[in-house]
């Protein structure tokens, strides 16, 4: 039933299928994985840099900030290195078009941190441009290939400092959240799509999703890749596990349905100092990316919002969360004493 309305929904869009540009993508990449920006340590100077980028171009594109007037979420870094510096989330909104569902929203997020800089070698610039340059580029994409189609649900551009250093950022915002969690449908999350050179061999044409049936996203995302001929795969190894990896999962402990999407889970550069902007592929990063702008608009338009997948049995502790978060009893309880 769902994956017919899905269906549905995404052959009226066809005709506007969003259009991404692959020297966009690789302008964003070739910027934020420059040496310039010295690796985008978690807190650094050069990650300030990376947010006023990104920040700029979203406001280029006539997505709005997210934090009154301001696209930053700012705080201090809290602990070890760098304790007391400034860190910042970077926040930008595409408001709905529809007077109720406007106050829902779609999460499309990335982390822009990495690595910094090595103690010795010399290159000691871990760059960074797969993970995560290219899911920063891939958000500032959906954001441009959407922002004119006016979704009913509104759309938060969402990246992420410290994601490196555990989650930070995300966790951060997960408990200060800038739009009510509770109203908050899904969140896509986009890491590493830019490289196709798997350990296991080339990945063209095809995305991974972590946690592919832990909720309706995954299976409605696939029905979508079908389409036009983008698969949108369960990794038989590493979904499961990759499914608390990366940011998705500090959204998913507060009961959010949220997963990563990933091109090539484990590549050769991965966290050294060689992942550089001239590896990735931009046409398949392109088309990668328009999958998931489409993925985020049907999300945006559907009349049902995704929810938790009951029969599988590692989301329990989702299922919970996401029952605390909009007040209802848990199962256990409502069972109770009846
Ligand atoms: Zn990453």
């Amino acid at each position: 039933m769902m994956t017919t309305l899905l269906a549905t929904a995404f052959l009226q869009q066809l005709s506007t299928l969003p259009v991404v540009k692959p020297e966009e993508l690789k302008r964003h990449v070739t910027y934020l994985a420059s040496d310039d920006l010295k690796g985008r340590g978690t807190p650094s100077p050069e990650l300030i840099k990376a947010s006023e980028y990104i920040a700029a171009e979203f406001a280029k594109i006539g997505i709005q900030p997210g934090v009154g007037k301001s696209f930053f979420q700012s705080t201090k870094w809290e602990r070890g290195r760098g304790a007391g510096e400034e860190v910042r989330n970077v926040v930008g909104v595409l408001p709905g078009s529809d007077p109720v569902l406007s106050k829902e929203y779609v999460v499309v997020s990335a982390h822009y941190d990495h690595l910094g800089e090595a103690k010795e070698g010399t290159d000691k610039i871990f760059n960074g441009a797969n993970d995560d340059a290219s899911g920063v580029a891939g958000v500032i994409g959906i954001a441009a290939a959407i922002a004119q189609s006016k979704p009913k649900r509104s759309i938060i551009f969402l990246t992420f400092y410290g994601e490196e250093r555990g989650l930070v950022g995300s966790t951060f915002y997960s408990k200060n959240p800038v739009f009510p969690l509770k109203n908050t449908v899904a969140m896509l999350n986009i890491e590493q799509i830019g490289r196709t050179d798997d350990s296991e061999g080339p990945r063209v044409g095809a995305v991974n999703l972590t946690g592919f049936d832990f909720s309706t996203i995954g299976p409605a995302c696939a029905k979508l890749g079908k389409e036009v001929g983008v698969p949108v795969i369960e990794h038989p190894q590493f979904s499961a596990p990759f499914f608390m990896a990366s940011d998705n999962a500090a959204f998913a402990a507060v009961g959010v349905p949220a997963h990563t999407f990933s091109v090539a889970y484990e590549f050769s550069d991965y966290h050294k100092v060689g992942d550089h902007a001239d590896k990735l592929d931009y046409d398949n990063m392109a088309k990668i990316t328009a999958l998931i702008a489409a993925c985020t608009l049907n999300i945006a338009n559907s009349s049902q919002v995704p929810s938790w997948n009951k029969y599988q049995k590692r989301t329990a502790r989702y299922i919970e969360a996401y029952e605390k978060l909009q007040g209802k009893a848990p199962v256990s309880q409502t069972n109770k004493g009846s």
